[in-house]
This record gives structure tokens, C-alpha cells and sequence, in this order.
């Protein structure tokens, strides 16, 4: 199933290149009561509402994806995780590159470990990707995103897929410099996943998905996961052993090469294999904008 949220907080099955609107199953979630659980309380209660919104969605008249405005389709992740330096080939580009590196020595992922970004980073495509103030470099990375289904800790490799709800494209934003990574990475709008969740019944294996991404038409980056340094079982089992994961926990699985600036006005378009395509519209900087 691929699920999407769009316009005002609207839920929708997306069946080809047309949303159902299901909304009204959300009524059948149980009410929320102080303290709320960490994770997504959708993602937690899907499995009761699967049914439901199958029957919903083909009741439903669809309309063209492409007439409404995407949100991300995580709502409320407890934590975004993300993997640094996890393609040798993106390792090899950001030693070489002073506007990737800032003079640093690029270690590998065994050395980094795992970095969280702001949970509100977190945009939809149709709310764009904002730059900060002043003239520092911002790049985007494609990469394949694990949404967690369950709540786990200590998960084995051999075992890891099974806690996965499902999978998406996303753009993890960077300013190029010396902060950390949690710094850098975390200015609002800088995580933008969609276009939609596709679960993970529909992707049995993530072992080999091809990806790309494009600015302005002009493909900068096409690659597969087959090159991950950790791969994604490596990945939830690494995270796992640190954190315990909730639902609607997303983990950012590291960029191939060919990372680049945007500016103002730039289209970044990523595509994956079943992941579907993200359009997404860099905005301009964030004084400016304000200006205006
Ligand atoms: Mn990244």
C-alpha cells in the first residue's frame, strides 16, 4: 500500500498516479491521552486500520496526485536517524572536495556512528526546502529512508527487516561546514521525505534500490542501496543497539556520490525503484523570504 498525507493533513491511498482520499478511517484511531507515546500513533495502529482503509480507498473517488499539495507521510517520528558517510564513492568525493570536507579528515561510518537531525526539520515536498541566511554552501543527498513499524530495541540483523513499515524517498539537507552533523543537517525543511510511504509488503527486498536525483533536469545523483556500506539491516540493528525505535521512526540510510549545491528556485527531483518521484522546489533564503 502506498500512503500519502496531503493539503490539510489529509490521508490518502495512492493507487498509480491517483490519492484517495481516507481520512475518515483516522476516526477509528484511539483518542490520545497525556503523556502521548512517543512514535507516530497512526503508524503504531495501522495494522487494526488496514482493512478499513483498503475498503475506503476503493470506495472512494480518486484524484490526480499531482492536484494536491504533499506533506511528509511520517507525521510524528520520534526520532529521525541518519547515516553518515555510507557510500565508499560518496566517502571518496567528500575527501577530495574542501567544500565538503572544510579541511577535516572524512572518516567512515564505524568511526561517525549514527547522527540525529530535528525532528522539525521534517517538510512534505510541496512545502519546499528552505536556505538560511547568508552565503553557505547547501547540498542536497538522495537516500533511501526505513520507516519503523514497532516498537524494538537490540534487533538482529537476520531479523531487522521484519520491524520495517515501509519505505521512502527522502533529501537530507546540508550545509557544508565544520558543526556537527546535528547542527548542519537539522535548519527546518532540511529533512523532506515523500512522495508517499510505500509498505513494506511491496518491497521485500531493499537490498538493490536503484535511486536518483536530479536539479533542474540535470541528473546529479543515480545509484543503488547494492552499495551501501552498512546496509539496512546493518543499519536498524546498528541504530537499534543505541536507541529503542517506536513506530514512525525514520532512518536515513546515507547518500550516494554526487552531492552538489542548490540555490534559490532550483527543482531537486529524486526517483527510486517503487518509491515513486519527489519534486521539490528550493525556496528562497530565509530573510529574504520574510521580506517579501
Ligand atoms: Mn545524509
Amino acid at each position: 500500500m502506498k500512503l500519502c498525507r496531503f493539503d490539510q493533513n489529509r490521508l490518502g491511498v495512492v493507487f498509480g498516479d491517483r490519492v484517495h482520499d481516507v481520512t475518515e478511517v483516522l476516526e477509528h484511531l484511539p483518542p490520545l491521552r497525556w503523556p502521548v507515546a512517543p512514535g507516530d500513533h497512526f503508524i503504531r495502529h495501522f495494522a487494526a486500520l488496514k482493512g478499513s482503509l483498503t475498503h475506503a480507498a476503493e470506495q472512494r473517488e480518486g484524484r490526480p496526485v499531482s492536484s494536491v499539495s504533499l506533506l511528509s507521510p511520517v507525521a510524528n517520528p520520534s526520532k529521525i536517524i541518519a547515516a553518515p558517510v555510507n557510500y565508499a564513492k560518496h566517502v571518496a568525493e567528500a575527501r577530495a572536495d574542501v567544500g565538503i570536507n572544510f579541511g577535516t579528515d572524512v572518516k567512515t561510518i564505524d568511526h561517525y556512528g549514527l547522527f540525529l537531525k530535528s525532528n522539525t526539520s521534517l517538510v512534505g515536498p510541496a512545502e519546499g526546502v528552505r536556505l538560511p541566511e547568508g552565503d553557505r554552501r547547501v547540498d542536497h543527498e538522495v537516500e533511501v529512508v526505513v520507516v519503523i513499524g514497532e516498537e524494538c530495541e537490540g534487533v538482529a540483523e537476520k531479523h531487522a527487516l521484519d520491524v520495517v513499515f515501509g519505505y521512502c524517498l527522502g533529501l537530507d539537507m546540508s550545509v557544508r561546514g565544520t558543526e556537527d552533523r546535528s547542527w548542519r543537517k537539522s535548519y527546518d525543511s532540511f529533512t523532506v521525505l515523500g512522495p508517499h510511504l510505500v509498505t513494506a509488503d511491496e518491497i521485500p527486498d531493499p537490498s538493490d534500490l536503484h535511486m536518483s536525483l536530479n536539479v533542474n533536469r540535470s541528473v546529479r545523483q543515480d545509484a543503488s542501496t547494492s552499495a551501501l556500506i552498512f546496509d539496512i539491516p546493518r543499519l536498524i540493528s546498528y541504530a537499534s543497539a543505541a536507541y529503542r525505535l517506536y513506530p514512525g521512526d525514520v532512518i536515513m540510510t546515507g547518500t550516494p556520490e554526487g552531492v552538489g549545491p542548490v540555490e534559490p528556485g532550483d527543482l531537486i527531483v529524486a526517483k527510486g525503484a517503487g518509491l515513486g518521484e519527489l519534486a521539490v522546489r528550493v525556496r528562497r533564503r530565509a530573510r529574504e523570504e520574510r521580506a517579501a
